[in-house]
């Protein structure tokens, strides 16, 4: 624990409503950050600078010269190595007192609760849905705020989630959109100052749960619009038909009926009779470098043209490359009254290392 006395801290302690007693809830604070990129990056280092206690942070990602116009944890040296390991040696360049903890993983409602246990504040630094609404559900399960935070081209949004009392992501948005609908930053583009600006309102919120201060986002939704350089918040409710939070629930929750399976127990239950149909969701190029011969073809952005030709009462096993485009296309199927799902975790690639060695990998 560091001497709250420390001058680093000097502006933060003369503050009124602030102070010591705020300086050392921040102190105590453990902040999870899933994502260490546009909205990770600034909020992970004014969290570090601010004097935040422990920040876990958890990527996969390589650093890449398209991330520098907003990833501002990173320089133009650091393309091509590990965030994790860049952003833990430039937080502890900037305040050597917090602890920081990494994990190399990806966050998926199989992995998600044991992440979020443990911490205070959970930061939503994600760019897909399936982590979202795995965020969600996990913080709702342990009763832990998170910080929702999303960006497009020129505009943002943030808001507190599964606050006590508050709305949950799901009161929001109760459905996950479906596959290719939203687009992405990489397709459809970024200003670099947005995720700045909303990562800088995620670590704001953060500081307010930490130390009680002010009135966090919960029950608001806070839209900017950086051309019209305008702001304004609308009020999210609480909604009692939540399929999470609510009081009138539907009767299994969406997403504890997607099994997740590794490939050699998938291998196992293809040699039994109630074999699940294996649904490959990748694009038709991966599928012609390599497939599993026992797999149908169906690319995520055509699965809800196809979705009528297939049986909800059958089982179906979500294939794609590493398991990422399995998990929104099950999460899709599972809102479209099928049941039986799971999802092929490790995709082909680990199918590869762990049950076929002659597939090729890719
Ligand atoms: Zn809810």
């Amino acid at each position: 624990m560091y001497d709250l006395s420390d001058p680093r801290y000097a502006r933060q302690l003369v503050l009124r409503g602030f102070g010591p007693a705020a300086q050392e809830q921040l102190a105590n604070g453990r902040v999870l950050i899933i994502g260490a990129g546009g909205l990770g990056s600034p909020a992970a280092t004014y969290l570090a600078a601010a004097g935040v206690g422990t920040i876990t942070l958890v990527d996969t990602d390589v650093v890449d010269v398209t991330n520098l116009h907003r990833q501002l944890l990173y320089t133009t040296a650091d393309v091509g190595r590990r965030k994790l390991e860049v952003a833990r040696e430039r937080l502890a360049l900037i305040n050597p007192h917090v602890v920081v903890h990494t994990h190399d993983t990806r966050l998926s409602a199989a992995n998600a609760a044991t992440l979020v246990a443990g911490h205070d504040v959970v930061i939503d630094a994600t760019d897909n849905f399936p982590a979202r609404y795995a965020i969600n559900d996990a913080c709702l399960a342990h009763g832990i705020p998170f910080v929702y935070g999303s960006v497009a081209r020129f505009d943002g949004q943030v808001s507190v989630f599964a606050a006590p009392g508050g709305p949950c992501y799901r009161c929001l948005f109760p459905v996950m959109p479906e596959p290719g609908t939203v687009p992405t930053c990489a397709e459809e583009g970024v200003l670099g100052v947005v995720p700045g600006m909303i990562g800088l309102h995620q670590a704001t919120e953060t500081i307010k749960l930490l130390t009680g201060i002010g009135l966090p986002l919960v029950g608001h939704l806070l839209l900017v619009d950086l051309l019209a350089q305008d702001s304004h918040r609308i009020a999210v409710a609480k909604r009692h038909d939540c399929p999470t939070c609510g009081d009138v629930r539907p009767s299994s929750l969406p997403s504890m009926s997607i099994q997740h399976l590794n490939p050699a127990d998938v291998a196992a239950l293809l040699a039994g009779d109630d074999a699940p149909i294996i649904i490959d969701v990748r694009e038709p190029w991966e599928y012609d470098l390599v497939h599993l011969p026992v797999s149908t073809l169906v690319p995520l952005n055509t699965l809800a043209s196809k979705a009528s030709d297939l049986d909800p009462s059958r089982s179906y096993a979500l294939l794609c490359h590493h398991g990422m485009r399995s998990e929104m296309a099950a999460n899709w199927m599972m809102q479209h009254g099928f049941s039986r799902l799971i999802n092929i975790d490790g995709g082909i690639d680990a199918w590869s290392m762990d049950v076929d060695p002659a597939l090729p990998r890719y």
